[in-house]
């Protein structure tokens, strides 16, 4: 069920549920991160290997330093500067967090979502969240409370919009004075590295030590082939007999009778659009019964590397 009723999803957690609640980045399957039964209940329903750990959501930085044994000083800096916001940071886990929720890592992933209705909720609560996006796994992310309904119907799922920001949060870990990348996400690597002054160590593919679910070769996929290109005009004239969706960047390049349904990511142009549009895109390209989605690959630079990531993946057969 789908609803507005903050207070009904808080009495659903406090009674061990699993919920589908809002957050800027894409949607959370959300339980205490103080129940395990809840916990496990969340890797089966999304069918998820427990060796994939998942980021608890807390409503400040105070709650934050009870679940962690430090704060490095850049990450204190990255979090006082991004958080609220879609900023995930992997840090030594202090007891009172459940080796469940972290698949046994040492560390935990942990941030402050920028969200309304999510902070009220967090604030209703005595416990925080742990909460990975609510699609089952490999499945494309949801950015609305009708995406989770359709791939959870029997859950109570908390109604916040449209996601603002639309894509997974960027991860980071810390080793000595290095900060490392382990996932692009909705905050460009260039504004990390504007804020601490260096570069950031990139271990986005591979060579990490968690097998993580945002690092898989195949994820975010729809049911349909999938094709990244940066010439979908060309791509379109080797492909017979198919019925085509293309997702183009900033407009349509043709309009020709082969294609079936024409979207377009970001009329107004700008990363920040296409971000918040391409899950949602994605979604209504799935529900067509297409044979295969072209997708007009991005420029990689800033949000764009984080867009190119996600449908390189959705693209891997
Ligand atoms: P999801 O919530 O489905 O977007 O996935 C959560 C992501 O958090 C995973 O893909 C991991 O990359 C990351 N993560 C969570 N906990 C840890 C950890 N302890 N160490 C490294 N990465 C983590
Ligand atoms: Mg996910």
């Amino acid at each position: 069920m789908i609803t507005k009723d903050v207070d009904l999803i808080a009495d659903s957690l406090k009674n061990g549920e699993i919920v589908g609640m809002p957050t800027e980045t894409v949607y959370g399957l959300a339980a205490s991160i103080y129940n395990e039964t809840a916990i496990e209940h969340i890797f089966a329903k999304k069918n998820r290997p427990l060796t994939n750990p998942l980021i608890v959501h807390v409503s400040s930085m105070e709650d934050a330093r009870q679940l962690v044994q430090e704060f490095p000083s850049k990450a204190e800096l990255l979090a006082s500067h991004f958080w609220p916001g879609p900023l995930t940071l992997i840090l030594p886990k202090s007891n009172l967090v459940n080796d469940v929720v972290t698949a046994n890592n040492k560390s935990v992933a942990i941030r402050v979502p920028n969200h309304k209705t999510t902070l009220n909720l967090l604030g209703k609560l005595k416990f925080p969240l742990a909460a990975p996006s609510a699609n089952p796994y490999n499945r494309i992310s949801p950015t609305s409370a009708e995406h989770v309904e359709s791939y959870f119907p029997d859950i109570n799922i908390l109604d916040g919009g449209e996601c603002q920001a639309g894509l997974e949060s960027t991860i980071l870990s810390f080793e000595e004075n290095e900060v490392v990348l382990l996932r692009h996400g909705a905050i460009p690597i260039e504004s990390i590295e504007d804020l601490i002054g260096s570069r950031v160590l990139n271990r986005t593919s591979g060579g990490a030590k968690v097998n993580a679910p945002g690092m898989n070769k195949k994820h975010y996929a729809p049911l349909c082939e999938l094709i990244l290109t940066y010439e979908p005009l060309f791509m379109l004239s080797a492909v017979k007999n198919k019925k085509i969706g293309i997702l183009w960047f900033k407009k349509v390049q043709i309009d020709s009778p082969q294609v079936f349904v024409n979207k377009v990511l970001a009329p107004g142009g700008s990363f920040e659009e296409a971000s918040k549009n391409m899950y949602a895109y994605l979604h209504d390209l799935e529900k067509q019964d297409l044979d295969l989605i072209i997708v007009e690959r991005l420029p990689d630079h800033g949000l764009g590397k984080t867009l190119n990531d996600r449908l390189i993946r959705a693209s891997y057969k």
